[in-house]
């Protein structure tokens, strides 16, 4: 068999560790990594704590063009797929056409835009999603002396949280009743406000931007829908992504809330694969199609994707997604969030056994779907012994009738 070509479409985590794999299984092969962005693979995760000035935009990047070159990528920097072809098997960059025996679509999403009166155009309000945005908001906050985060998202938090940690008045407009609404129940919410509040984040709840006054090309007031005005230096934005679909407009490729795959990462279109943040993929565990926007979920497809796509060349049997999706983080000073598995996010005939331990600041909700364990939200600092124990038994489809739920609240201090 002639040397096989894959192509991958975004150099994110998913797609640089899916461009690794298939050196290393398919060693003869050729791999284009297009990436639109002008810079090598960067860890997105960590640009929170370079807002915050704890680690230096050195220790973000995570790859350089020598390891492209000695791992035989051709990274493609600041190039742009503009269509994909499946009947032909080429995608088209720069007006030159390249042939692929597998394709990755591994384009993630682009941050929603403000979409306030006096937003557009406003050199002084960001999102937050590239490494270019991050070294925009920090030289403002070298200067700023109030700030505004928009948004009920984990990316206002990020905002919200390093504004007020590089000693920027902080004021944090929430749309719904409480931070990650979807996601989180009234008791979950008050934890998180107060360790918000402990850190001295001003909280604003019901509360949208009705209107950005510029001067100067700047936004240098807030109003909120309750008329609130809000004297401020920069904007923060966290209203969302959009997933970047594009590509499969005209093709035969399925798309829903992303690119929809099976549980092989492979979509509709053989050969064609999607990973990460923009594929909405079969989970065979919990036996159903999402999405889920996680840095440990990008780098999991990544490795999955890659394993199937080679297949077909070194005849290796092809592998399924058996992860558990997880994803930590802090929040504010005083908590940690974790969550894995489904959440209420996902579907609404979750059933809910939630416990509040606010001496210790603990918040545990587990999820049931009839009887079948699913998944976790755990707050507070301590409460994570019985993790690995959850995981097993959600990937083991375990079942626990009602009246035996309680009990598994106290793995958590196992
Ligand atoms: C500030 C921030 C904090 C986060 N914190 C956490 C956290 O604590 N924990 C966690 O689990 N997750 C976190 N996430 C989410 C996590 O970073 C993402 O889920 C993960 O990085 C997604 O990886 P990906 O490879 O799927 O997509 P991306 O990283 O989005 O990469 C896709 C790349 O493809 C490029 N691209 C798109 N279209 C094209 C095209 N047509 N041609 C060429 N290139 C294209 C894009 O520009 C982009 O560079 C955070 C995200 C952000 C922004």
């Amino acid at each position: 068999m002639a040397d096989r070509r894959y192509v991958i479409v975004g150099n994110g985590f998913a797609g640089t560790t899916c461009a690794e794999q298939l050196r290393k299984l398919d060693p003869a092969c050729s791999i284009i990594l297009f990436a639109d962005e002008p810079y090598c693979l960067y860890n997105r995760i960590a640009l929170p704590p370079m807002l915050r000035k704890q680690v230096t935009e050195q220790k973000v990047i995570m790859r350089d063009l020598a390891w492209h070159e000695k791992h035989g990528i051709d990274l493609r920097l600041g190039t742009r797929v503009d269509a994909v072809d499946t009947a032909g098997k080429t995608v088209t960059a720069n007006g030159s056409a390249y042939p692929y025996d597998a394709l990755l679509l591994a384009t993630g999403g682009r941050p929603n835009p403000a979409a306030s009166p006096g937003a557009a155009g406003a050199h002084n309000v960001y999102n937050f999603q590239y490494l270019d945005e991050t070294k925009a908001i920090s030289e403002a906050l070298e200067t700023a002396k109030v700030g505004v985060s928009v948004g009920g998202s984990f990316i206002a938090y990020e905002l919200a949280e390093a504004f007020v940690s590089r000693g920027v008045e902080t004021h944090w407009l929430i749309r719904g009743p409480r931070f990650l609404r979807r996601m989180l129940d009234e008791a979950a919410g008050e934890l998180l406000h107060d360790a918000a509040r402990t850190d001295g984040v001003h909280l604003h709840f019901g509360e949208e931007v009705r209107e950005m006054v510029r001067s100067n090309g700047a936004v240098s007031k807030v109003v909120t829908t309750s008329g609130t005005t809000i004297d401020t230096d920069l904007v923060g934005i966290g209203l969302g992504l959009t997933i970047n679909l594009e590509l499969c407009e005209g093709t035969e490729i399925r798309t829903r809330t992303g690119i929809v795959t099976d549980e092989h990462l492979e979509t509709d279109v053989k050969g064609v694969f999607a990973a990460g943040d923009c594929a909405e993929f079969y989970d065979p565990i919990a036996e159903q199609h999402y999405r889920m926007g996680t840095w440990n979920s990008a780098g999991a497809h990544g490795k999955l994707a890659a394993h199937n796509m080679a297949a077909a060349a070194n005849g290796a049997e092809r592998k399924v997604f058996d992860t558990v999706p997880e994803y930590s983080s802090l929040v504010f000073s005083g908590q940690t969030i974790t969550q894995f598995g489904l959440s209420p996010e996902y579907r609404d005939d979750i059933e809910t056994e939630m416990h509040v331990d606010r001496d210790r600041g603990w918040y545990r909700a587990l999820y049931f779907l009839e009887d079948r364990f699913v998944g976790a939200v755990l707050i507070g600092k301590g409460n994570r012994a019985g993790k690995r124990r959850y995981l097993d038994a959600i990937k083991t489809k375990a079942r626990f009738p009602k009246a035996d739920r309680k009990a598994l609240l106290d793995w958590t201090a196992d």
